[in-house]
């Protein structure tokens, strides 16, 4: 069965979401369990402040933090709901997470990396790798990535997933423990 959920006005949404997708309510009570937890962090006016982001956050105004449970399955779900959208009946998909050419910048230069130029180039790079036939969806994320506690430094990841029409025999052909799976579209809604 199932899970609903609403959007931002508090409408019911009609795409569902998947069986075994986290529900509200779990996602309610695992922001409760981290709330608690950084609130023991007294010491800690980081812990504190972001306790008091996530205590703030409700269906009208959401803190959208990656730390937020509830926030997290929001996205999480929202781009299930779109992936269900473009993605067809039967496709297969490989999820992808590459770190591309280039990808470290140092700690005081994230200011002077221009995104839509990288994306240009991934984009570029990855419509030569791919076939013709393929899709890829995906987006950058940016960490700050240390070496033994030294070294630290932003690093740029990719992460997607790559969408090819059903019979393309991916998962076979697959040899670098990419993992498979596809959107159940006939599954709830
Ligand atoms: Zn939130």
């Amino acid at each position: 069965m199932g899970d609903r959920s609403t959007d931002r006005g508090g409408r019911r949404s009609h795409a569902a979401l998947p069986s075994g997708f986290e529900t509200r309510k779990d996602a309610e009570k695992r922001c409760c369990i981290l709330i608690k937890r950084l609130e023991r962090r007294t010491d800690d006016p980081r812990s504190m402040e972001l306790a008091s982001c996530l205590r703030a956050c409700t269906a009208h105004s959401r803190c959208m933090l990656e730390a937020c449970p509830k926030c997290l399955r929001r996205f999480r779900g929202n781009l299930y709901r779109e992936a269900r959208r473009i993605v067809p009946k039967g496709a297969e998909i490989v999820t992808v997470s590459m770190i591309p050419e280039a990808a470290r910048v140092e700690l005081d230069a994230l200011q002077t990396v221009d995104i839509p130029t990288r994306v240009k180039r991934y984009r570029k790079s990855l419509s030569r790798a791919l076939p013709p036939e393929a899709m890829f969806v995906g987006g950058i994320d940016i960490s700050m990535n240390a070496w033994h506690n030294r070294d630290d430094h932003w690093n740029l990841h990719l992460y997607g997933y790559v969408i090819l029409p059903k019979g393309s025999g991916v998962g076979k052909r697959s040899s670098c423990g990419a993992s498979t799976g596809c959107p159940d579209r006939d599954r709830g809604g």
